[in-house]
């Protein structure tokens, strides 16, 4: 049975008085793919869930699942295998923690219930921290709103040869929004676990996501939109008041959790979940993977409830004891800067991280929800870059639905450079605006909207190279997909060339 209409009776799952049934499973279980990440050179999860045969209901009991994983393409070199427990308590999701493996190279894995195999997918560990590493490439993606276009960039990302996805988030959207939609989200903006779990339930029953799912490796973080549109900390603009905010942020984490293949050791307790963590390619990159959503300061000047959240003439905003990552997650990242050794940093997070001035006649202007709501934390990070003995650093990034690349200064001097990958499917800025921040910004050095894709990151020791990929339209689910721009970066002279 074909998803999209499995799910086209899921209207009827909002009605809050509705039981949840226990049901039998599905003719198809694994109706919502499969998955793998969190790649090491010996280890990986992977990832996939049960479903009943209708999305509102819950399958029956606990349910023994076999995994296997292969050397080959056809499963007959199987390396590894073993049993994992569905339960409801987790939506029925699995996370298996494959350890063993050998660095560098492709598998192939597949889950069976009750006789029933699931798709295979194909996945790939990371080389050993030691390996001189000729070549990595990865895909820098976010921003999906499902209403908004089809996915025909994740069809073609997977058809990429990759290293791994990093998807730097907004993987599902909370409000329904924009022009000329072509799909509708079930329901209305999800605040408990349920109506958590059904979204990513919808945007997971979509083939061209199950497809880049099924061909690499992800490493993932979130953004606001996997809780609700532009949260900080423990304040949501629709919901300010924090005891009842929190228990929504507890819910979104679990279910991100539980549908991302993510270890068993970074499940949420309440509203808090561990995200952020490094991985290691060999000789050649090392990727800081951050989170600064959960543990950054509300916005400065109240803008929270203010609409579009604009900064001027905010002294609140400079002050140094804001912070976008918390003082935890801020000294590990600065730990990690200082024992760096791969010939690539690449800090992998989720939004415009150079200063992007929107003011007009003198005036200056800023983004209350970006890194420029936040410009003494971004100086300690990019102190924590400039002093690092590895210096070749690349800053990559999403959020603002269109494409960047920029310097990135401190003191006048540049010491990183930024990619910002545009979005799968969800609307960008006006093209004027895009236009004035060019002008404003000189170390801006690319900005494009009114486009999707993705950006295509491809590390040497010679060079790191980024193109941005993009489709004709997300309105055509067969969408053709060609290369906008290219940059490349080289070791020891930090900006972007080729702009
Ligand atoms: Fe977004
Ligand atoms: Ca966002």
């Amino acid at each position: 049975m074909h998803r999209r209409s499995f799910l086209a009776g899921a209207t009827a799952l909002w009605l809050p008085s509705m039981a949840r049934a226990q049901a039998p499973l599905a003719a198809q279980p694994f109706g919502l793919g499969v998955a793998s990440g969190q790649p090491s050179a010996t280890s990986l999860v992977l990832w996939t869930r049960l479903m009943a045969e209708e999305p509102w209901e819950t399958p029956a009991g606990v349910l023994p699942v076999r995994w296997e994983i292969a050397e080959d393409e056809g499963l007959r070199k199987i390396v590894r295998s073993g049993e994992a427990i569905a339960e409801a308590r987790w939506a029925h999701t699995l996370h298996v923690e494959v350890e063993g493996l050998q660095p560098g190279r492709p598998y192939w894995y597949r889950f069976t219930v009750q006789g029933k195999a699931s798709p295979v997918g194909r996945t790939r560990t990371a080389p050993d921290a030691r390996a001189r590493v000729p070549a990595l490439r990865f895909a820098l993606a976010s921003c999906q709103q499902y209403e908004q276009g089809y996915y025909a960039a994740l069809r073609h990302m997977a058809a990429e040869a990759l290293d791994a996805v990093l998807f730097v988030g907004d993987y599902i959207y909370d409000i329904s929004w924009g022009r000329d939609l072509v799909r509708r989200h079930d329901g209305g903006r999800p605040t408990v676990l349920g109506e958590f779990r059904e979204r990513y339930a919808l945007y997971k029953s979509d083939r061209d996501l199950q497809a880049a799912h099924a061909a690499h490796p992800w490493i993932v973080t979130w953004d606001d939109h996997e809780v609700t549109d532009d949260y900080t900390g423990d304040i949501s603009p629709a919901d300010p008041d924090p005891a009842r905010f929190l228990a929504q942020r507890a819910a979104a984490y679990q279910a991100f959790w539980e549908h991302m293949p993510l270890p068993n050791a970074m499940q949420p307790r309440g509203p808090s979940m561990r995200l952020h963590g490094r991985h290691r390619f060999g000789d050649l990159a090392e990727l800081h993977v951050l989170d600064d959503r959960q543990y950054r300061s509300h916005h400065a000047c109240r803008a929270t409830l203010t609409r579009g959240k604009i900064l001027t003439g905010c002294e609140e905003r400079l002050d140094p004891a804001r912070t976008m990552l918390g003082a935890e997650q801020e000294a590990w990242f600065a730990d990690g800067m200082r024992r760096a050794s791969a010939r690539w940093n690449l800090v992998v997070q989720q939004t415009l991280m150079a200063e992007a001035d929107r003011g007009q006649n003198g005036q200056h202007a800023y983004w209350a929800d970006g890194w420029d709501g936040y410009p003494a934390a971004r100086a300690r990070l990019l102190d924590a870059v400039a002093s690092s003995p590895a210096r070749d650093t690349l800053v990559l990034g999403g959020d603002v639905h269109s494409f960047w690349a920029a310097d990135l200064e401190r003191e006048k001097a540049i010491v990183a450079t930024e990619f910002v990958g545009g979005s799968i499917t969800s609307q960008g800025p006006a093209e004027a605006r895009v236009k004035a921040l060019l002008a404003r910004n000189p170390h801006l050095r690319y900005g494009r909207t009114g486009i999707n894709g993705y950006g295509l990151v491809t590390l040497d020791p010679k060079s790191a190279q980024v193109a941005f990929r993009t489709v004709q339209s997300v309105k055509d689910v067969n969408s053709p997909i060609s290369t906008l721009a290219r940059f490349a970066v080289e070791p020891g002279r930090p900006g972007v060339q080729g702009a």
